[in-house]
């Protein structure tokens, strides 16, 4: 009687939420799984710290957006009573305009009312509703596409400040089909991206779900609370860490050989299949294919990731004069300020901060100032403090800093973004069982993360 060979695991490299994620649904699904991580600790770019003094430090992602995939992740952890939104005190998103922080408009009836934009706007706005369906052929500059619809100032004041808190980049460079596919998608069966708007609260309220966007969570404890519940979720012994993966072997049986190297100890492992949860810049250094014949992710390196400093900064609530009542302000590039945006971090979440103390998160560089980002915290500290002072009423130096440089921060998937994808599809098409997802062309939110895991697992378990 043939004895059936026993079932080899999946390999996942890379332990960040991607990577967590896909582990997650491959263990719940019953597979064998062996993941690696290069670091001393899961979780990828979700860093939290607790200091003994009482300040949560987020030195990564602040807040995550919770949608129903989400929200059932959480339950399925065990994490709901660990959950916490942010707080209605955060309701107001502040942008910089002529060097004063002013409320952004929240519903459609404020951007009516209010006098953020002006009235050439609010016009351009009722006649974006009457667009109809436009089948575009060719991609273009997200800041293109969304002045074809409402305008400059919309573009200067409300896009371009929101794409430097998001991705940190510039939102003439951006790819309107690849950094927003939603609003691609959007414009392509509505016409209106307001209509489009209109149709999906709509659909939200028939489904039973809030029909606003998505609340934005956290943990008590930071969201590392998230990659900690994921990695308690998988079969104890199957997590790799300090464990770099240098190479990947296809066999001709269709296995593959897994080489990795801890302290400067190699080990190869053979393995089912092989899912890559790593950045661009991580998966173009990976050995892929066999020796002579190698399959090359390197162009990926290409893909621009400009640097970011997050700065965390605690001050005595008497030296802030602003009321920090809102979810923090975001900086346009036309106000020529040395920060993106700052983020009032104990207004979102509760106990952030020891009493009697407020936090703030600014985050410096981006494609706007690269070169910022890479100043030491001794230079940049004292021009944030003169910007935060002419911005929020900030006296006298913070109590407590914790500077964090993130050299490759946020991948801009800008107008060439299908030659990176066909790479990627050129690698995955060449090797049966080689899965690739993540920020490199899944999106770049934890959100688009978590969801990405569990694309790739269900790739492996199709
Ligand atoms: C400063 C900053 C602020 C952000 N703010 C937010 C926010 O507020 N909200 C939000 O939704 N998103 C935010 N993001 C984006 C979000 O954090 C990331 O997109 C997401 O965490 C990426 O997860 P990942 O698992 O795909 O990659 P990563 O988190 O980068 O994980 C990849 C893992 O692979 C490992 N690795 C690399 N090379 C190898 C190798 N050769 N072998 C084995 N392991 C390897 C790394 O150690 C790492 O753990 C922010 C990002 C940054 C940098």
């Amino acid at each position: 009687m043939d004895i059936p060979p026993p079932q080899l695991p999946v390999a996942i490299i890379g332990a960040g939420l991607t990577g967590l994620s896909a582990a997650h649904h491959l263990a719940l699904a019953g597979k064998a799984i062996r993941v690696y991580d290069a670091s001393a600790e899961p979780g990828g770019a979700l860093r939290t710290e607790l200091h003994p003094d009482g300040w949560l430090i987020e030195a990564g992602p602040n807040s995550l957006q919770e949608n129903p995939e989400v929200a059932s992740l959480i339950a399925t952890l065990g994490l709901e009573s660990e959950r916490i939104a942010c707080s209605p005190a955060a309701k107001n998103r502040y942008i910089v305009r002529g060097g004063v922080l002013r409320a952004m408009p929240a519903s459609p009836a404020a951007f009516i009312t209010s006098s953020f934009f002006s009235v050439r706007t609010k016009f351009k706005l009722l006649t974006e509703l009457t667009r109809r369906p436009l089948p575009r052929v060719e991609d273009l500059p997200l800041s293109a596409f969304i002045r074809e619809h409402f305008g400059d100032e919309l573009v200067t004041y409300a896009l371009d400040p929101f794409i430097s808190g998001i991705y940190a980049g510039n939102a003439d460079l951006l790819s309107a089909r690849h950094a927003f596919p939603s609003l691609w998608q959007a414009e392509l069966e509505h016409g209106s991206l307001v209509r489009a708007q209109i149709a999906s609260a709509k659909a939200k309220r028939a489904r039973g779900e809030p029909s606003g966007p998505p609340p934005i969570v956290s943990f008590k404890s930071g969201l590392a609370a998230l990659p900690r519940a994921l990695v308690a979720s998988l079969p104890g012994g199957c997590l790799e860490l300090k464990a770099k993966v240098e190479a990947l072997l296809p066999q001709p049986d269709g296995t593959w050989l897994v080489r990795w190297v801890r302290d400067g100890t190699t080990t190869t492992e053979r393995v089912g299949q092989v899912l890559l949860a790593l950045p661009a810049g991580a998966l173009a250094k990976l050995t892929i294919g066999v020796p002579g014949l190698p399959t090359s992710l390197s162009s990926l390196d290409t893909l621009e990731h400009p640097p970011v400093t997050s700065l965390f900064l605690g001050y005595r609530r008497a030296d802030v004069a602003h009321p920090l009542d809102g979810f923090g302000a975001l900086v346009p590039s036309i106000e020529k300020r040395s920060l993106l945006g700052v983020l009032f971090s104990s207004s979102l979440f509760p106990d952030r901060a020891p009493a009697g103390h407020v936090a703030m998160t600014v985050m410096v560089g981006g494609s706007r100032r690269p070169d910022l980002a890479r100043l030491p915290q001794q230079e940049l500290l004292p021009i944030i403090q003169k910007e935060l002072s002419s911005l929020l009423g900030v006296r006298g130096a913070p109590v407590f800093v914790r500077s964090t440089a993130w050299p490759r921060a946020i991948p801009q998937y800008k107008l060439n973004h299908d030659e990176h994808l066909a790479v990627i599809a050129f690698a995955e098409a060449r090797h049966r069982g080689l899965y690739i997802g993540g920020t490199v062309r899944d999106g770049i939110s934890m959100t688009n993360c978590l969801a990405a895991g569990t694309k790739l697992a269900a790739r492996v378990t199709a």
